[in-house]
């Protein structure tokens, strides 16, 4: 039995496709993971927080015998092992070399202290949804019953007619 898993990355310090790339990696050589495939990566504004620097994002999509608290251990292990540090003493969101969110586990849905899935934010991000519909359109949301490519219609339309934040977002490409 193997679960679909959905990986969000993101960057806004350092090399960030290159970090994304060599995070990407890194998922891949651990036992019991199989890659299937990353979108492009994005460049997006940063949202609920204040920084000058833009990140880069992008979703990949894996295959996995593993249960999600193991794929939670393995994105946390590894953005550590890319470098990233967190300060504790610091409130709220702070700019970051490599951030990895587990946005689906299959059709799991489950709220415990150390893990969410789906990713509590999932529906709100652009810099989620517009990567995730390039790969999985049809992939359906547990929790809310739509499609990728339906949620990310309606928060299109959230954001145009201002109910929340603005979010500017662009394709880019990885480096060769
Ligand atoms: P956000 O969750 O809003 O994207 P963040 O990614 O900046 O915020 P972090 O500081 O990277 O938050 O993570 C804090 C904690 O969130 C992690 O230590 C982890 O235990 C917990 N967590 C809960 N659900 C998830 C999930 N689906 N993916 C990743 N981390 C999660
Ligand atoms: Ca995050
Ligand atoms: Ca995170």
């Amino acid at each position: 039995m193997t679960e679909t898993v959905f990986v969000g990355l993101g960057s806004n310090l350092g090399d960030s496709s290159h970090l994304l790339l060599e995070g990407w990696e890194l998922i891949g050589r651990y036992q019991g993971v199989t890659l299937e495939n990353i979108s492009l990566p994005f460049l997006s504004s940063p949202v609920g927080m204040a920084s000058n620097f833009w990140f880069t994002n992008a979703v990949g999509k894996l295959q996995t015998s593993c249960p999600a608290g193991e794929i939670l251990d393995l994105l946390l292990d590894t953005e550590k092992r890319l470098g990233r540090v967190r300060d504790r003493k610091k409130q709220g969101y702070q700019d970051r070399e490599i951030d990895l969110d587990l946005i689906y586990y299959g059709a799991e849905v489950m709220d415990t202290p150390r893990l969410t899935v789906p990713h509590p934010h999932r529906n709100d991000r652009l810099f989620v949804l517009e990567p995730l519909v390039t790969i999985a359109p049809d992939f359906v949301d547990p929790e809310t019953g739509k499609s990728i490519a339906e949620m990310h219609r309606q928060l299109k339309i959230r954001i145009e007619s201002g109910s929340i934040e603005p979010q500017e977002i662009s394709t880019g490409g990885w480096p060769l």
